[in-house]
């Protein structure tokens, strides 16, 4: 395994960290204060200071670094972005600053990989550029959504037009006030095999019979600007030609967007991790109680070590994943990706959670990003797809690798 940067990879490592470090976490209270706290999200406005910041960091060229295409990004290998996606993660700003942010960076690969020319020049250049954004409405509230192949909600063909209909929720994204277009996974062959039953629509937000009825929130907050919403659809009719791919290719492509979209998420929960052992060893180096720097009481030097253990090993396998994305392939690295997003965060809950016991009640307010960061982590272990289902698929492989060693078929 060769986990090691390119001069040019190392390069943008040294640009993102110092654009942390000098624009984006300056910049955190300012960010904060200047949204609206409301939990409607029609009164919800894109803070300037983001487009400030995004604009600084496009002229800096820090710009589109997920995307393995040279030509429409920074062309890095998977194990290269994977050290710029962790610094992201040490708040929940830094990633749109950057144009990589989910569920857009999904969405862009999806355009980017199965979209029509004529998709492309409307949805995916916009999106490319930071100007719109977008919403993935895969999963239902009135179906065990674990399982892509139970989707509900219809597009059916009828004539030139496709029809929508059904509940979608948590689409992450959907009250941004800059949202112009929505992913929609929707049953067109109920009869045909499971995973060709589905389809995959774009719709633009404002396209009539679609309608936001709330915005859910998740530990309490309501991730303004961005917001999980509940999303009807009532005869939605849109041209045939929103369709991706073709009819019935829906899980296909759901598939395909995962495995970036996953490990993009482990990398920004190790980055979200160092960001609370950064905070708690300063913390317990400077704060004093019964005498001591509470580094030095009860077993707070067990909780440091243990974290730092954790991520590392967090971190290496989250590489590994990365390197076999790009030697051998998603679909190769199935079990890997599964593994690490059943392990990267878990262990950063447990490092957040001890960091926030550092700080004291501090912590559990929205004075630190601690505990911002730690509803992140936490909603990662059922977004895109629960711990349970991922260790379902690495025992799947593991059984079939034993019984393969076995000379078993
Ligand atoms: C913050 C957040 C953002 C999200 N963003 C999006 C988005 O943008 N677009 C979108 O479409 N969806 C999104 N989701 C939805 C997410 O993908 C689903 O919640 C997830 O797929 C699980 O589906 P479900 O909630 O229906 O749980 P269910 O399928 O009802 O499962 C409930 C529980 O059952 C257990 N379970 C399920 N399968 C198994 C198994 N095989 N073995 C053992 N136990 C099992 C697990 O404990 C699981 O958590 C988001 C969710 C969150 C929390």
């Amino acid at each position: 395994m060769d986990f090691g940067h390119s001069p040019r990879a190392q390069d943008y490592i040294a640009r993102v960290k110092a654009f942390m470090r000098e624009h984006i976490i300056p910049a955190e209270s300012a960010y904060h204060a200047a949204l609206t706290g409301s939990s409607d999200w029609r009164q919800w406005r894109q803070p300037a200071l983001m487009e400030e910041l995004k604009a600084k960091a496009r002229a800096a060229g820090l710009w589109n670094l997920f995307m393995p295409d040279p030509h429409l990004g920074a062309g890095l290998k998977v194990v290269e972005y994977a050290a710029l996606a962790e610094l992201m993660g040490h708040n929940t700003i830094a990633a749109e600053v950057f144009n990589c942010n989910a569920p857009d960076t999904g969405n862009m690969e999806v355009l980017h990989m199965y979209g029509s020319q004529a998709q492309q020049e409307r949805w995916l250049k916009p999106l490319l550029a930071g100007e719109i954004r977008s919403a993935f409405c895969m999963t239902e509230p009135g179906v065990a959504s674990s399982d892509a192949t139970n989707m509900q909600a219809t597009a059916v063909p009828d004539g030139d037009e496709i029809v929508v209909n059904g509940r979608k929720w948590f689409s992450s994204g959907i009250g941004h006030p800059n949202c112009r277009v929505l992913i929609f996974m929707g049953l067109t062959y109920p009869d045909a095999d499971r995973h060709q039953r589905h389809s995959m629509i774009l719709v633009p937000l404002d396209a009539p019979g679609g309608k936001i009825e709330r915005i859910l929130p998740a530990f309490v907050v309501y991730d303004e600007p961005f917001g999980h919403g509940v999303v009807v659809f009532e005869n939605s009719r849109l041209p045939k030609e929103n369709v991706i791919a073709g009819l019935g290719r829906g899980f296909e492509i759901a598939q395909g967007r995962l495995g970036p979209g996953r490990i993009h998420h482990c990398m920004r929960c190790i980055g979200a991790a160092e960001r609370a052992m950064a905070m708690m060893t300063e913390r317990g180096d400077k704060r004093v109680a019964f005498g001591k720097p509470l580094n030095q009481l009860g077993g707070n030097v067990d909780v440091i070590a243990n974290a730092r253990m954790a991520i590392e090993q967090a971190r290496l396998l989250t590489l590994k994943a990365a390197w076999m994305m790009d030697t051998v392939g998603v679909k190769a690295a199935m079990s890997e990706i599964s593994q690490i997003k059943v392990i990267a965060p878990n262990m950063a809950q447990q490092v957040l959670d001890a960091a926030i016991q550092m700080h004291g009640a501090l912590g559990v307010t929205l004075d630190t990003p601690l505990s911002t960061l730690a509803a992140y982590v936490r909603t990662v272990r059922l977004a895109d797809g629960p711990d349970e289902v991922h260790r379902r698929v690495v025992a799947r492989f593991e059984l079939a690798r034993q019984r393969a060693e076995r000379g078993e078929a």
